[in-house]
């Protein structure tokens, strides 16, 4: 069973500010700890749900985070951006047969997380359909994609709601709840424990189907908080700029979606 594990930080144990989740700021250490640790909970209970082979994408960031030495061995590590327009889901493909994400957070324009952001912190919001989007609704769609079942999700409680809602039945663990400027907090070895045991358990048994129907049309909405981000993102061929702050763009097929982001967001 090949597994592949995206890893985002503002949806860890205990992070709270953007110091937390910053390298070089004081408080990053005890947070490039928690998910790391978070991210060998989740490899443990894949390996003892049959995992053979995890292929992990640190995906925060300057997406090196993770302490390589202390993965598990049958982990393979992606460390640094590609730029390949899959991003957080980075060389996902047909050949694994499931996805999780660990450390995922609420989405921009949202209220469930002190970090709460859709991509780049620039962003004031962003919607396909009318719905709000988040990096999870990026990453499941891509899953989708692949037809690889995105099983796991562990985050804030509100990311692990919106997830539950684009994928009923998949298995969540919250590990903290954002009220106005603070996060109340699970222990951090109460996450990882939880963590383990869902993960084992979204991998036991039969795996749900590989794919829901992916939207047939994305008429996307991107709203910046500075004006001058939606004159340069207007540029981009198909892009419409419909007020100071926000552009607009259709397409059918996800892909163009993500090539948009790749050079939008
Ligand atoms: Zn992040």
């Amino acid at each position: 069973m090949k597994i592949y594990i995206s890893v985002d930080m503002e949806g860890v144990c205990g992070t709270t500010s953007w110091d937390d989740v910053t390298k070089g700021k004081a408080d990053y250490p005890e947070f490039q700890r928690q998910v790391t640790q978070e991210v060998i909970a989740a490899c443990e209970g894949a390996l003892s749900a049959g995992a053979t082979e995890i292929v992990v994408n640190d995906a925060h960031d300057t997406a090196r985070n993770l302490i390589a030495a202390d993965l598990p061995e049958k982990t393979q590590l992606i460390r640094g951006w590609s730029y390949h327009p899959y991003m957080m889901m980075q060389e996902l493909d047909t050949s694994f047969d499931a996805a999780l994400c660990i450390g995922y957070h609420s989405f921009a324009g949202s209220g469930g997380s002190t970090l709460a952001h859709t991509m780049a912190t620039r962003i004031a919001s962003i919607t396909f359909n009318n719905q709000p989007v988040s990096e999870f609704l990026i990453s499941s769609y891509i899953a989708a994609l692949e037809q690889v079942p995105l099983v796991f999700i562990s985050g804030d409680q509100e990311i692990c709601d919106h997830a539950m809602e684009i994928i009923p039945g998949i298995e969540t663990v919250a590990v903290k709840s954002g009220i106005g400027r603070s996060t109340i907090n699970i222990h951090p070895q109460t996450a990882c424990e939880r963590i383990r045991n869902s993960v084992q358990k979204a991998l036991s048994g039969t795996l749900p189907p590989d794919r829901f129907d992916l939207p047939e049309k994305y008429a996307i909405n991107v709203s910046y908080k500075n004006p001058a981000d939606a004159y340069k993102a207007a540029f981009y061929p198909g892009v419409e700029q419909i007020s100071p702050t926000t552009v607009k763009f259709e397409t059918s097929d996800y892909f163009e979606v993500l090539r948009l982001f790749l050079f939008i967001l």
